[in-house]
């Protein structure tokens, strides 16, 4: 172990970086296969950046994560803080900006903590996950990045896991911050910040994993035109609370509209309203009189985390409204 170097635990659940498939070829390949000291093994220089240490914790399909899986790696981090001085984990692209944005809410840690994945498999021609996982343990062991909150290495940019979104089903650089640009750049193992999420995160937030027993069930509904209500009904039974994916800055049909009229006066269900547009903001109508919960900036998917979360802690509408402004 070198003495000047930082100790990095790569956390290891999977995805397309862990992928094979036939040699050459980016698509029909199956992700989550490789073990971690294969992909480590790829990267012989990645041993001069950091002293490092891994775990494959999972190898799946990140479509296969859930919230219990989530809060083992969170445990895991919470638990390990002392023994090392960033963290990384590896992770499929697809739900990688919800892991991102969970564990900004639930890590007690001022560390590095990043996320990097890939979009073409290890035997790909030109794969993209060697040069990912380099500077995301290039990123980890950075001081600049600490009391970041979660930070995502991707494609040779930083992004804030609180507006991190996946944008591209194939293009290798798959991920940015829509309106918010990006955090910063890396080039080769250079890592260079230009700006930093306002959000709290983190070691600042409310959320404890250890107090979470079970996570209550919050769902999305997906607005779009001549979209049948009877969808709306039956999410709205079967869950503790509902994200709305409304149209443009917050809209719906008439139909739509008095239902949801009903199921906040009538039934006191807990419904935000984001926009499937997941870029810009979101209007509440006035109508609804502050009882609807406004995602402002922040994306339907990311909206559901933050509510299954809220919900642990309480379920007065004003008090959620105040998580949603602040995180
Ligand atoms: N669906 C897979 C996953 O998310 C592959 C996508 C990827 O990692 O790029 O793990």
């Amino acid at each position: 172990m070198k003495e000047c170097l930082k100790n990095i635990l790569i956390i290891g659940t999977g995805g397309t970086i862990a992928g094979t498939g036939t040699t050459g070829i980016t698509c029909h390949y199956e992700p989550g296969k490789l073990k971690l000291n294969n992909l480590i093994d790829k990267i012989p220089d990645i041993k001069s950046l950091a002293n490092i240490n891994y775990i494959d914790m999972f190898n799946i399909d990140s479509c296969d994560m859930s919230f219990e899986k989530i809060s083992q790696i969170s445990k895991y981090i919470n638990n390990n803080i002392d023994k090392y001085d960033g963290f990384v984990v590896t992770h499929g692209t697809d739900t990688l900006e919800e892991t991102a944005y969970f564990l900004n809410l639930v890590i007690k840690t001022e560390k590095p903590v990043v996320l990097t994945g890939a979009m073409r498999p290890s035997t790909s021609l030109s794969n993209d996950g060697c040069l990912n996982l380099y500077q995301a343990v290039a990123l980890a062991s950075h001081e600049e990045s600490k009391s970041k909150g979660v930070l995502i290495a991707f494609g040779d940019s930083i992004y804030s896991a609180r507006d991190v979104q996946k944008t591209s089903t194939y293009k290798t650089n798959a991920f940015n911050q829509k309106d918010l640009g990006c955090l910063g750049f890396i080039r080769d193992n250079k890592i260079y910040f230009y700006n930093i999420s306002n959000k709290v995160h983190t070691v600042n937030t409310e959320f404890d994993i250890n107090n979470i027993q079970k996570f209550p069930k919050v769902e999305i509904v997906y607005f779009y035109m001549n979209s049948d209500i009877k969808i709306l009904k039956f999410i709205a039974q079967n869950s503790d609370g509902i994200i709305i994916s409304c149209a443009g800055c917050g809209t719906v049909s008439t139909d739509w509209f008095e239902e949801i009229k009903n199921l906040v006066f009538e039934k006191n269900k807990i419904i935000v309203f984001s926009s499937k547009i997941n870029n810009g903001l979101v209007n509440i109508n006035k109508k609804f009189e502050n009882n609807i919960i406004c995602a402002n900036n922040l994306s339907t998917e990311k909206s559901r985390i933050l509510l299954t979360l809220a919900l642990t802690k309480t379920h007065d509408i004003s008090k959620i409204q105040e998580f949603f402004d602040k995180y």
